[in-house]
Formats: C-alpha cells, sequence, structure tokens
C-alpha cells in the first residue's frame, strides 16, 4: 500500500503554468478528494485560483477547473478584489426555495442558460486559518455555491442543462469539443 504524502496533488501541481480547463477536458470530470490540511501549497494554490478567476471575470472557481482534483473553490460574488472566499471541504447543509437565471462557468465560454437552483444555500466549509465556518448565501452567491459544489463531484453546467438549453448551446458545445480535439 502508498501512503500518499497530504496534499500530495496540491504540492505537484505547478502553479504558474496552471490555466483553466475547458469543457470537455476529462479532468473536469473527476469525483475531487478532500484537501488534508491548510498549509501553504493549499495558500499558494488559492492564491493562483484567484488570479485566474479574477483575469477571467469570473465569480467563482474551482480546483478541478484548473486540474487539481481536491475539495476546494473559492469565489467572490461581489467581484470586488477585496471580496476573497475560500471554501476548502466545503459541504452544502441547507438548500431553500428556488430561483432560475441565467449562470455561466469559465470552462464554458460563452455559454449561459438558465438553471434552476435554491434560493438559498449554507454552506460548511474549512477556512484559510484552518477554522471551519458556515455561511449563508441568497441569490447569486446561493448559486455559486451550488455550481462549485457540483464541480468538485465532476459534475457541470451541461450535466445540468435541460434538453432546450442543449440545443440553443449546440453550436457553442461542438466548437468546444472540436477545439479541445484540436489542442
Ligand atoms: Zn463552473
Amino acid at each position: 500500500m502508498v501512503r500518499m504524502e497530504p496534499n500530495a496533488k496540491i504540492r505537484q501541481a505547478d502553479l504558474p503554468s496552471l490555466e483553466i480547463l475547458r469543457y470537455p477536458d476529462p479532468r473536469l470530470k473527476e469525483v475531487c478528494t478532500p484537501v488534508d490540511a491548510v498549509d501553504e501549497s493549499v495558500r499558494a494554490l488559492v492564491e493562483r485560483m484567484f488570479e485566474l478567476m479574477f483575469a477571467s471575470r469570473g465569480v467563482g472557481l474551482a480546483a478541478p477547473q484548473v486540474g487539481v482534483s481536491v475539495r476546494l473553490f473559492v469565489a467572490s460574488p461581489t467581484f470586488e478584489p477585496s471580496d476573497r472566499r475560500v471554501y476548502i471541504n466545503p459541504r452544502l447543509t441547507v438548500l431553500e426555495g428556488t430561483q432560475e437565471g441565467d449562470e455561466g462557468c469559465l470552462s464554458f465560454p460563452n455559454i449561459y442558460c438558465k438553471i434552476k437552483r435554491a434560493n438559498l444555500a449554507t454552506i460548511a466549509a474549512v477556512g484559510l486559518d484552518g477554522a471551519e465556518f458556515q455561511e449563508t448565501g441568497e441569490g447569486l452567491t446561493a448559486r455559486i455555491f451550488q455550481h462549485e459544489m457540483d464541480h468538485l463531484d465532476g459534475r457541470l453546467l451541461v450535466d445540468r442543462m435541460g434538453t432546450v438549453a442543449k440545443l440553443a448551446n449546440r453550436r457553442l458545445l461542438h466548437s468546444l469539443k472540436d477545439q479541445f480535439a484540436a489542442r
């Protein structure tokens, strides 16, 4: 039996060369494993993820989207540079009500579609300080929580699309597949 070093996946990542993976990269379909401990490697990965997220004008980014399949995501629902939220080993504890609105994803550039989500979501997670916390989000924040949690289980925007949304975005989805095949 091989004992994996804690956070080995994170330490193996070459941070400067990380980029946001696009559909249909198979790494986006992986079910992520928990982060062992909040150490320097986690802080460095989080820093790099915020850089990539803000540069791409995103409000949320999950670690598997940069090819590191661990359970953590970052978010900035207000898109303010000072609004930097980090969720390590998160889990949704309460989902209430419904909202239906346009949702996009940095791994699906230019695709937006109506997706039904809970309007209120409570998340329990560990922060960068290593302490557990809870946060309740409403509207967009709740949508981000649910979208990023999906990523950690390898569930993507395309898996949430209804038939109509899939048809409406057929061409864009095809072009993403072509671009991936041509890399
Ligand atoms: Zn996404």
